[in-house]
């Protein structure tokens, strides 16, 4: 299957319950896409041995059972396992949106809650390492209610396993929860967005 990395470079970006909290969002990440399918190769990326992730990991599932699970997680950094012009870090930051779905690329998801807004934490590490970063076309389908953009793991999940069966964004983003925006735009074409949009987009 297509690879897909979670970061889990954020560790110490974290306070401990955000911590438990990511690793839990994980657990869910794992089931998904174990029960999807065509599940993506998940990669968990920058796990450092004996770190407080890999011990919070092994407290919520058990050792037996993460051993069983279908990840690949590792030490290693991801621009050492793929062509980093294969890579494309998912941030809802970037500027760039994320129009079509390309099997081709690895994309890559941070492991961190948002409970302390960090804006721009993954978008800086991408820039970083020289990464493509792209954001999900979230503004351009859905009538966005409240501010922050930055979707959970397990929602993050059920949408890219979505966009990489149907190719349809229409499908992909009901997985975003219904609170957060009030319905679809209908076939909106770059001409029906008004001028201060089409602007925004080249922030
Ligand atoms: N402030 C954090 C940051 O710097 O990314 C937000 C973390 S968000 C809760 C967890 C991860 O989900 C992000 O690192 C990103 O990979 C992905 N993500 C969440 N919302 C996204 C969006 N609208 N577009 C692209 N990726 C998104």
């Amino acid at each position: 299957g297509q690879p897909l990395v979670f970061d889990m470079s954020y560790a110490s970006a974290m306070a401990r319950r955000e911590l438990e909290n990511t690793v839990h969002q994980l657990m869910e990440v794992e089931s998904w896409n174990r029960r999807d399918t065509e599940p993506y190769n998940l990669h968990l990326c920058n796990l450092q041995a004996d770190g407080t992730y890999q011990k919070e990991l092994l407290k919520q599932y058990g050792a037996d059972v993460w051993d069983r699970m279908l990840i690949n997680s590792s030490d290693k950094h991801y621009i050492d396992l793929f062509p980093r012009e294969q890579l494309v870090y998912l941030t809802a930051d970037s500027p760039n949106i994320l129009r079509t779905f390309d099997h081709s690329k690895v994309y890559i998801i941070g492991a961190l809650v948002d409970r302390s807004s960090q804006p721009g934490l993954s978008l800086a590490n991408a820039k970083r390492l020289n990464l493509a970063t792209a954001r999900l076309p979230l503004d351009q389908y859905l009538h966005w209610q409240i501010g922050a953009k930055n979707l959970t793991l397990d929602q993050m999940m059920r949408i890219m396993l979505s966009i990489k069966e149907t190719g349809k964004w229409e499908e992909a983003l009901k997985f975003v929860p219904k609170r957060k925006f009030d319905g679809f735009h209908h076939e909106r074409t770059q001409q029906e967005i008004p001028q201060n949009r089409v602007k925004g987009n080249y922030r």
